[in-house]
């Protein structure tokens, strides 16, 4: 079942298409993502009193930032973190899982589903023994969605390794102005456990559904987009007939040859393109407020907030504070970063 990590189980429940194993999934991976990693990372630092590594990376600086502040006021002695669980769908019980590194599930059998937590501790109110999880989610950028479905998994996997039947669960949103670690947190009890069981369990055992796409697609990171029947649909109105016809010149997120590599880079740009001009599209149609569907669903122009870093602010801030121009010129810094793979015409020699 290495499809399905348990932190994936939104996205099961709202669709299961991509399970089928003949569907191709790929990791994308994301800058978002990798902070989020290293920002998590310093967190396991702190939490297992090893050597904390603050990410390079301004903004994953400044939320590490948040998250050592947060421990600092929250972090108990019986905290413990990232905790790999496996659940048996089959016999509904957990253990740990022994692990050789991050998210390393190789030791899991056939009918267990994993996932790691991020934090675990123990607890106890009036009410008895709970299980208490938490997730750290840094935003990046992109949308804020519910983290309900990952936690709820998660505290079924680690009750059922404990033996306590209930659990509390908090999301730690991290974003610029710190940790929110109260929009979130959740208080399953047993029934509400059993609940989570027979969902997954069901997921899991009927045949994958067909596609239904949703905000989920995205929002949830499904490995199968480029794969999907609904994003093919929506690329043979992007793509002219010819390339959907030829299996070298298919659009798909298997590469097959150079030659299929060079068309797909030579029409990326192309989608691209288009893709930009459907979002202006959509935007200009709700630029008035939003519109509703005929099933009722309202579409309308979301925001967010981004705060910015206004270098030449920084600059003559650290001018009027005394800085030099090499303290100053020692704080920007080069990198070289992949940009695109692009096609270069063959240099053919001359006939002789
Ligand atoms: S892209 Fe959406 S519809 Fe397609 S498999 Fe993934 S979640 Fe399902």
């Amino acid at each position: 079942m290495s499809r399905f990590s348990l932190s994936g189980t939104a996205r099961l429940l709202a669709c299961s298409y991509w399970m089928n194993p003949a569907v191709p999934l790929v990791d994308t991976g994301s800058n978002a993502a990798d902070g989020g990693t290293a920002v998590g990372a310093v967190a396991e630092a702190v939490i297992k009193g090893q050597r904390v590594v603050m990410p390079e990376d301004e903004k994953a600086y400044l939320f590490a930032q948040h998250v050592l502040a947060w421990l600092k006021e929250h972090r108990t002695t019986g905290m413990r973190a990232e905790v790999p669980f496996a659940w048996d769908v089959r016999d509904d019980t957990g253990r740990e899982l022994p692990s050789k590194g991050q998210r390393d599930y190789s030791a899991a059998a056939d009918t267990e589903v994993c996932g790691t937590a991020d934090i675990v501790s123990m607890g106890v109110d009036e009410d008895g023994a709970f299980v208490w999880i938490a997730d750290w989610k840094c935003h990046f950028g992109g949308d804020r969605v519910d983290a309900r479905d990952q936690l709820a998994a998660l505290a079924l996997a680690a009750c059922r390794t404990y033996g306590v039947p209930r659990a509390k669960c908090v999301a730690l949103h991290v974003d610029e102005r710190g940790v929110d670690d109260t929009s979130e947190r959740y208080d399953l009890d047993a029934f509400d456990l059993d609940g989570v069981a027979v969902s997954i369990r069901e997921a899991l055992a009927n045949a994958p559904s067909e596609p239904r796409s949703g905000p989920h697609c995205t929002q949830r990171f499904c490995g199968a987009i480029a794969a999907c029947p609904k994003t093919q649909a929506g690329l043979v109105q992007l793509v002219p007939d010819v390339a959907l016809v030829r299996k070298d010149w298919r659009y798909q997120p298997v590469i097959e040859s150079p030659d299929h590599l060079a068309w797909m880079a030579t029409v990326r740009p192309m989608l691209s393109k288009a893709m930009k001009q459907v979002d202006a599209a959509m935007a200009a149609y709700v630029k008035d407020g939003p519109v509703t569907t005929s099933t009722g669903d309202e579409v309308y122009q979301a925001t967010r907030r981004m705060p910015r870093l206004n270098m030449g602010a920084l600059e003559q801030l650290a001018r009027d504070k005394g800085a030099t121009d090499e303290e100053i010129a020692s704080c920007f810094r080069t990198s070289v970063e992949p940009n695109g793979v692009r096609v270069s015409a063959a240099k053919r020699g001359r006939a002789a």
